[in-house]
């Protein structure tokens, strides 16, 4: 039997499980860094296929790593289970929450973990069927929705060594994810003043509040004078206890992201000028906390036109007809114009991605074609920093449904996303084992990535000292 034969014969066997699997976390989602339920069930799954698995990783109790074969080249596949809070639902086209308040895979992360397990399970089994040599190391990386979990992996050295990663993302195209990313900083400004009776005695007070109101006045002006591509953006995480306490302490939470690390750093530095200056403007003194930061996703273009040729031998998801009612009757629930909305954003038309699922594999998708840059930004992209990666995107979800809504939670529960997942699964696994056999592959990927790094060695974006908020 062939190899993608047997690829795709030994994932149909699998679907069940896989299935099950997927089913299983998406029925009971858990936010970064608490999501015990689903890492546990992977470890399980992993270790009955005959993985070393371990876990915890990089002292989170969460990550995990699971490794078959040995030697070279070591082929890498990401996978995330991370929920979303407050976005239960479910897998029905009215709004209906599963537990009010509960969290929900608004993100398709219940698919993108089981995707990258199975293909683990496909690689290995082609390795040991056709006794194909190397390593496939399986990463469970938990918390992607605060661009966390592979920060902190990589600051720990978890993915040195690799010769190619292969992940994906839920959206409503099958396509590559060929575009670049925004490298990010996310950080609290608090500030620290003096209380004071706001009617009897305000001259003896000294405002925290003001001091943010400042900051986000003065970060308002500094709009105009960044890079276009730049986006800042806060919210006001404690504004004080009453009016008539002169606030002591106050604090804002902002993101910068741009599209690169470089970019990130200067703009970064900037707003934490303008937060000094309000601080001594309101005789306030000013700390700063990092809670997370990242580089931007850098694609790797071999090891992607290695992946869509493979996309297009699996081919799309096979789609039925309850498929197409159910994508139909959640795209209706959207407001007026959100579909199109969401094409103008992707710079792409209907009839290229498929309304209401998408059928067929698109080779190149407006602002996620290679040359675009994303504005929004993942935990990917400090991965593709230490080794060369590809990521492609699947129909998890009809036409023009958001991320993050939820109607993305009960795609996610449905048939939709898991057909989606097999057709991810195959196309990871059969790029890997290309990878694998094919030394003029790996090496113009390696040629490609020290290109893009220009000899320079991956720096990790949070402090050192930065503990993992996993408690
Ligand atoms: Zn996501």
């Amino acid at each position: 039997m062939s190899i993608v034969d047997g690829v795709v014969t030994y994932l149909e066997k699998q679907r069940p499980q896989l299935d099950a699997l997927a089913r299983d976390i998406w029925e009971n989602p858990q936010t970064g860094f608490k999501e015990t339920y689903a890492a546990r069930l992977l470890v399980d799954a992993l270790r009955n296929e005959g993985f070393r698995v371990m876990a915890p990783v990089a002292g989170i109790g969460t990550a995990l790593v699971a490794e078959s074969g040995s030697g070279a080249p070591v082929i890498g596949i990401l996978g995330e289970y991370d929920a979303l809070p407050g976005l239960s639902q479910r897998a029905c086209a009215y709004k209906e929450p599963v537990d009010q308040g509960a969290p929900g895979h608004a993100c398709g992360h219940n698919l993108l973990g089981v995707a990258g397990a199975g293909a683990a399970m496909a690689v290995k089994r082609m390795m040991e069927t056709h006794g194909i040599g190397g390593t496939v190391r399986y990463f469970g990386c938990p918390a992607e929705e605060t661009l966390m979990g592979k920060v902190f992996m990589a600051r720990e050295g978890v993915f040195e060594g690799l010769d190619g990663v292969l992940t994906w993302h839920p959206m409503y195209a099958n396509t590559l994810w060929a575009a670049s990313s925004a490298a990010l900083n996310s950080f609290k400004l608090s500030f620290h003043g003096r209380t004071a009776h706001a009617a009897s005695a305000p001259e003896a007070g000294r405002s925290a509040l003001d001091a943010v109101m400042l900051t986000d006045i003065g970060v308002n002006y500094l709009r105009e004078h960044v890079i276009p591509e730049a986006r800042i953006h806060c919210m006001v995480t404690h504004g004080g206890e009453a009016p008539n306490i002169v606030p002591e302490y106050a604090q804002i939470w902002y993101y910068v992201r741009a599209p690169k690390r470089t970019q990130v750093e200067q703009i970064y530095e900037r707003v934490l000028n303008v937060a000094r200056g309000a601080a001594l403007m309101t005789d306030t003194s000013l700390d700063v906390e990092i809670v997370a930061a990242c580089h931007e996703y850098v694609p790797n273009r071999t090891i992607q036109q290695a992946l869509l040729r493979n996309m297009k031998e699996v081919g799309p998801p096979p789609f039925d007809e309850e498929d197409v009612a159910l994508a139909r009757a959640l795209k209706a629930t959207l407001p007026l114009g959100m579909a199109e909305d969401a094409l103008r954003s992707y710079g792409v038309t209907a009839d290229v991605v498929g309304d209401p699922l998408c059928m067929n594999v698109v080779d190149e998708l407006g602002t996620l074609s290679a040359g675009e840059v994303q504005p929004v930004s993942t935990d990917v992209g400090d991965v593709s920093q230490i080794a060369p990666t590809a990521q492609m995107t699947a129909c998890c979800m009809p036409l023009g449904v958001p991320l993050h809504s939820w109607q993305a939670v009960a795609s996610a529960g449905s048939g939709i996303g898991r057909k989606a997942m097999l057709f991810v699964a195959k196309s990871l696994a059969l790029t890997a084992l290309d990878l694998m056999q094919d030394d003029t592959l790996l090496t113009k990927a390696r040629e490609e990535f020290e290109t893009q790094r220009g000899g320079t060695a991956y720096e990790c974006p949070i402090p050192a000292d930065l503990k993992p908020p996993t408690g």
